[in-house]
């Protein structure tokens, strides 16, 4: 059996074609985390590619667009979320573009992660320029989630280890510096792997859930395993996060 592999944070509903991405990814066994943007997104993901065994559907409030939610669709947010055990993306986003929504941000996401039922979900987490209050908030929610493309300090890193978070890696954190960095000092058994398409690019492309065996095959260099034991290491992994937000639940 050829391995099984993860994409927990791509944003299906952003190309032009996603069935044919979704097909691409089943052909290369990736199941796709597809996180959305707006509850609204959600909804219409859900209607256009229904059910299929390789698609996880996320439900999201990007903070970037939480600033131009109206109230009935944050409250859309709450009422969908017994439709689907992944919630994403939402966070925090503190840089130049996010700066100026901080409050209603906070004013969100503070609530998303007060609700029980969100802690036993499986979160993909945004924090650009945001990674200290991101992490923190977390952490008195007693929220377990993923860091997706993290590019926070390493102290602030670790304080998330800590506290059991996981982070997700993507092409262009491997290509990095910075990214090399952390994915070098996560222990193994806190990684998860993520494309961000098709916002993060490959080459001058954008990345598919099918550029996620590149990654394996860069995270099983550094961890010198094979792809196919790098690929068990992160779905194995997930595994064990579901299973720890969602003990009362048959994990699928
Ligand atoms: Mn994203």
């Amino acid at each position: 059996m050829p391995p099984l592999y993860v994409d927990t944070h791509c944003h299906l509903d952003r190309y032009d074609d996603p069935e044919r991405v979704l097909a691409a990814a089943r052909r290369d066994r990736v199941v796709v985390v597809a996180v959305t943007e707006t509850p609204a997104d959600f909804a219409r993901q859900l209607a256009r590619l229904g059910d299929d065994p390789y698609l996880r559907p996320g439900l999201g409030a990007h903070p970037l667009l939480v600033g131009r939610l109206r109230a009935s669709e944050v409250e859309r947010f709450f009422a969908a979320l017994g439709q689907t055990e992944y919630v994403g993306e939402i966070g925090l986003d503190l840089s130049k573009a996010g700066k100026p929504t901080a409050r209603r941000q906070l004013e969100v996401f503070e609530r998303i992660l007060a609700d029980e039922r969100v802690k036993a979900k499986v979160l993909t987490v945004h924090s650009r320029g945001a990674a200290a209050e991101t992490v923190e908030r977390l952490e008195q929610a007693g929220a377990t989630g993923i860091l997706h493309w993290y590019s926070g300090s390493l102290t602030v890193a670790e304080r998330a280890l800590a506290a059991g978070q996981y982070f997700s890696v993507n092409p262009s954190m491997l290509r990095s510096k910075r990214g090399r960095r952390l994915v070098e000092a996560l222990p193994r058994e806190r990684v998860l792997t993520e494309t961000d398409g098709p916002y993060c690019k490959v080459g001058s492309r954008p990345s598919t859930p099918s550029d996620i065996v590149t990654v394996v095959a860069g995270l099983a260099e550094l961890w010198s395993l094979t792809e196919a034991e790098s690929a068990d290491v992160v779905i194995e992994n997930l595994v064990r996060l579901r299973a720890a937000v969602m003990p009362t639940n048959a994990v699928r």
